[in-house]
């Protein structure tokens, strides 16, 4: 790997992530791949190392880091199983729009849990009728007194039914279609608030995946975050701050993949000399730890540009008892909107192209079970499909690309 010129915590932080992935997630891996049993000893192991909170602010318990140390867990842990690193970056997903836009009670009741791994956190906007399209939400969220009564169901939930801790996105104003959006934090076992189906999936199956059933289901008006209508733009702002996450995941996955790939092709042998020393595998090789290294520079540069924008108004607001989102000026919130899709797309399509070619690396044994090189392939397919699909990651990056160009224009004109 390159160096990146961390610091002595980040470094530290890491070494400890692959010191996780190698001795608890390494060795069960395969067992929780197959029975699709939710990892509880693991999540305890991750607990224990305090990995769950590096990203939060130390007012909270958290480590006192941003993105760049959560990037940092979720790609040492998914090198050993991108599956398990989820129940880490599911609170992540939880959190960051409490952390954005909660307030400073909202902040000291939810944060803490999370960061010390004592509860797990949850993000749940995606419904049956509404995927890449948000604003298609049907679950309800309506004011009654001093109470949101909560109806509908909410479905592929990743860590639904292990977290405590959910981040929901309802209507308020179901005329009003993405301006009748809002957010609100739900915990486990608040009456009126079931779970549904469990999903049975093709990988990143040690992840739970639940349907979320709301019935005349009672929450608190504190639990609103920020002001009703603001939904939609929570959610995306959520999402250009944790979608360095999911390419974390992907590049923890292809990473692991091409460790195990590159550990086979030197002893297996045919033709009298090992397949390492093929030239057509040599290049495979290359072309994989290629896009590895460019697609890690993307997210470390982007990891790092969303913390130093991000880090002033999360101090400010945590010393003054502000509202972060206030802190900042709100024309420049979605300025990372861009450059996390890009990292998202681009690690995403790098994971899916390596660990296919390390399955062709490794031939007949590589699309075996007991070889973990095919968990690595199913395992990657889905970070091209949450957190906004690589399509519209790829419909933002070319909206923010006709925004620039139009005001480069405007701003030749006017000079
Ligand atoms: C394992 C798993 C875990 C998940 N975890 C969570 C979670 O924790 N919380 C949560 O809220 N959601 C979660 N999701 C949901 C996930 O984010 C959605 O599945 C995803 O956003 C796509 O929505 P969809 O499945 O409805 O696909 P659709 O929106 O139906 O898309 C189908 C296809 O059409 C394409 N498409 C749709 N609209 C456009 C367009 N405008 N332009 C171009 N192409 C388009 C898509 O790219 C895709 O290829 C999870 C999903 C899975 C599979």
């Amino acid at each position: 790997m390159m160096d990146y010129q961390l610091t002595e915590t980040q470094q530290e932080i890491a070494a400890l992530s692959r010191r996780v992935a190698e001795e608890k997630i390494k060795p069960v891996r395969e067992h929780y791949d197959q029975t699709e049993e939710f990892p509880w000893p693991v999540v305890e192991e991750i607990r224990k190392a305090d990995l769950f909170g590096v990203y939060l602010p130390e007012a909270y318990g958290g480590l006192g880091g941003g993105t760049f140390e959560l990037v940092l867990v979720v790609e040492e842990l998914s090198r050993a199983c991108g599956g398990i690193a989820l129940s880490v970056a599911t609170g992540g997903l939880c959190t960051i729009p409490i952390l954005l836009f909660g307030n400073e009670a909202q902040r000291k009741k939810w944060l803490p849990p999370v960061a010390a791994g004592k509860r797990l956190g949850a993000f749940t906007i995606t419904e049956p009728g509404a995927g890449s399209d948000a604003t298609a939400t049907k679950c309800t969220a309506t004011r009654e007194g001093d109470y949101y009564v909560l109806n509908g169901v909410k479905n592929f939930c990743s860590t639904g039914e292990a977290a405590e801790i959910y981040t929901l996105f309802a209507s308020t104003n179901p005329g009003r279609g993405a301006r009748g959006l809002s957010a609100f934090v739900v915990e486990k076992g608040t009456p009126g608030f079931s779970f549904g189906k469990k999903e049975q999936k093709m990988g990143i199956r040690a992840s739970s995946t639940y349907e979320l059933v709301f019935k005349n289901c009672k929450i608190p008006k504190e639990n609103l975050l920020y002001k009703e209508g603001y939904g939609l733009f929570i959610a995306q702002n959520t999402f250009d701050c944790s979608r360095p996450g999911v390419a974390a995941q992907a590049l923890g996955i292809a990473t692991g993949a091409l460790d195990e790939t590159m550990a086979y092709v030197r002893v297996r042998k045919q033709f009298g000399q090992t397949i390492a020393s093929f030239q057509a595998i040599q290049h495979m090789m290359a072309d994989c730890a290629t896009a590895i290294e460019s697609s890690r520079a993307l997210l470390y540069a982007t990891a790092r540009a969303i913390d130093g924008a991000l880090k002033p108004a999360i101090d400010a607001a945590v010393s003054k008892g502000t509202i972060v989102f206030d802190e900042m000026e709100a024309l420049d919130v979605r300025r990372f909107t861009k450059e996390s899709g890009m990292c998202k797309v681009m690690c995403s399509d790098t994971a899916m192209k390596v660990t296919t070619d390390c399955v062709q690396m490794c031939g007949g044994i590589g699309y075996m079970r007991d070889f973990p090189v095919e968990k690595f392939m199913r395992d990657a397919k889905i970070t091209q499909i949450y957190e906004g699909t690589n399509q519209i990651q790829r419909n933002e990056i070319g909206m923010m690309l006709i925004k620039e160009a139009a005001s480069a224009r405007r701003e030749a004109v006017a000079a």
